[in-house]
């Protein structure tokens, strides 16, 4: 039964790092009251659990552990006076941004917002989903768990481990387990390459002799009670264990980094459409998803690495949130686009998500989030808080039908050859800043290529790479002015190119 329905501007889902950098940009836009639902009893999300430093380089310019960059947010949120509900499950969000939650004390109870922000995160990819033979015994975690285990609960998952899966979780809790005097037999990965980041591999298994077994698979476990020991095999191109090299690894803890999955079961119920690539909204380039009103950001949009670039893409959800919320912003993009709906899922339907939906980097045109802790040089672009739409000169203040052609032109974002996704799948180019990143992956290692991006048939960028991985977020920057100018074209194509 709903027993109270408040009204907020804008209703964050999720006090994690986007949650937080969402709900005080949301207020530092001119929302007066932003509440964020989170169903633990504290603030920070994940991070609560990542107690190794390295957080917040690009943000403050120092290195930070998880809790401290956490708690930077906090208390710049309690300072602008965003509001809390702390151990309040959101169990429903409906299309009319009512948001349903349910606590121990308020029972479930229900508030209005002008706009809503998912910011709900991810979870790990369960063992489930693997099939791998044997019994289920005991001594098999995901790296979280076990980082949960270890770092907040001072317990040892085991002592003797193997780690099946290269994602950037798995590396850290590699080091981890070696620092507390656990032995860390190998990492398998069955892609010929690592779902984690060049960094981690050095820092977490080069430094500490701990081998990288790409192509590898777990194939069978023993153990009835407790894991005794993994078997582990080379796998052919088709990812099939290759007959005559399985070898045995005794261990007593099998530890899973094998992807992780943005939190969407709210935002499929609203009716949100997902990318079935990144298992995130598809988004315009306000972060605004195919649900009016309703904005999605951090790892719940799609899987990020540096925790620096979610607060960075959160601060623009929030502004956006906070536009909408007054009546500032207007009809998503995605709403405009029905007609190129197709697009989206044309461009990743069939694609391959397993053991590729892995940490990456998110190079985001945000606002300036360090300016507001008064951090000097923090070195991110982007958008300043005058949306672009207020110098069309066109009035987009009343909202929803008040666009002309112009401002309704949406271009689809598209995948050309080696690119697995992109974020945004939509543009409105008279509503960008004069710059827009877009962010995307490559389904494969690639040497030596180039980046191109396509509004209509012209080339707008093009630029090589030397290296690019899957495990890695690559962008591009997309020029308001390039898209004005391509007025006939309907697509923006971002492609790899050889020459
Ligand atoms: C296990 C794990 C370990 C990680 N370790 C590292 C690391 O060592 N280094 C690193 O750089 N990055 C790490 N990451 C990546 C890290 O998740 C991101 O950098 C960042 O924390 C993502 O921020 P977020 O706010 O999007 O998600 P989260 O930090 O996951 O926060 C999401 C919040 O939403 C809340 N929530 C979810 N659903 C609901 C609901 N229905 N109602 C109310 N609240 C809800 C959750 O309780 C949580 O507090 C890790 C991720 C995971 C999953």
């Amino acid at each position: 039964m709903v027993s109270s329905m408040e009204r907020y501007d804008v209703v964050v889902i999720g006090g994690g790092p986007a949650g937080l950098a969402a709900a005080i940009a949301a207020r530092e836009e001119g929302s007066k009251r932003v509440l964020v639902i989170e169903r633990d009893d504290r603030l920070g999300g994940i991070l609560n659990q990542c107690i190794h430093n390295g957080f917040g380089l690009h943000t403050f310019k120092e290195e930070l552990t998880g809790p401290e960059y956490a708690a930077r947010y906090e208390d710049r949120a309690r300072e602008v006076g965003v509001e809390f509900v702390l151990g309040a499950m959101v169990i429903d969000v409906s299309a009319d941004l009512v948001v349903h939650a349910v606590s121990p004390e308020r029972g479930v109870f229900g508030v209005e917002g002008g706009a809503v922000v998912l910011a709900m995160g991810c979870r790990e990819r369960p063992r489930g989903a693997l099939n791998i033979a044997g019994y289920r015994p005991a001594g098999i975690y995901s790296a979280g768990t076990a980082q949960r285990l270890v770092n907040m609960e001072g317990q040892m998952p085991g002592r003797e481990v193997v780690i099946l899966g290269s994602g950037d979780i798995g590396f850290i809790m590699a080091r981890r387990m070696t620092l507390e005097g656990a032995h860390v037999a190998c990492v398998a990965e069955v892609m010929p390459y690592s779902g984690g980041l060049k960094r981690n591999i050095v820092q977490c298994l080069d430094d500490y002799g701990i081998p990288l077994l790409l192509s590898h698979t777990v194939t069978r476990i023993e153990g009835a009670k407790r894991v005794e020991a993994v078997w582990i095999a080379e796998v052919d191109e088709r990812r099939r264990p290759i007959a005559g090299t399985e070898v045995r690894y005794p261990c007593d803890t099998l530890l899973l980094s094998v992807g992780l999955l943005p939190e969407n079961e709210l935002s499929r119920e609203a009716g949100v459409r997902l990318n079935p690539v990144t298992r995130g909204p598809v988004v315009d380039e306000s972060l605004q998803t195919s649900v009016e009103g309703v904005f999605a950001c951090g790892n719940v949009l799609h899987v990020h690495d540096l925790v620096d670039y979610v607060s960075q893409e959160a601060d623009a959800a929030g502004r956006a949130a906070a536009r909408f919320a007054a009546g500032q912003l207007g009809l998503a993009s995605l709403a405009h686009a029905e007609g190129h709906s197709d697009a989206v899922d044309a461009g990743t339907a069939g694609a391959d998500v397993e053991g590729a939906d892995v940490a990456g980097r998110f190079g985001v045109a945000g606002a300036d989030v360090a300016g507001r802790f008064g951090v000097a040089g923090a070195d991110v672009a982007g958008a300043d808080a005058a949306h672009a739409s207020a110098s069309t000169g066109q009035s987009l203040s009343a909202g929803v039908g008040t666009f002309n052609a112009e401002t309704t032109r949406v271009l689809s974002v598209e995948t050309g050859p080696g690119v697995r996704y992109t974020v945004p799948s939509f543009v409105t180019p008279a509503r960008m800043d004069n710059k827009l990143t877009v962010r995307f992956r490559v389904d494969n290692v690639y040497r030596d290529r180039f980046v191109s991006v396509y509004v209509g048939d012209e080339r707008v960028w093009h630029r090589k790479r030397r290296v690019m991985a899957p495990g890695e977020m690559e962008n591009v920057s997309l020029r308001r002015a390039d898209l004005e100018a391509a007025t006939d074209a309907t697509k923006i194509t971002v492609t790899l190119e050889e020459e």
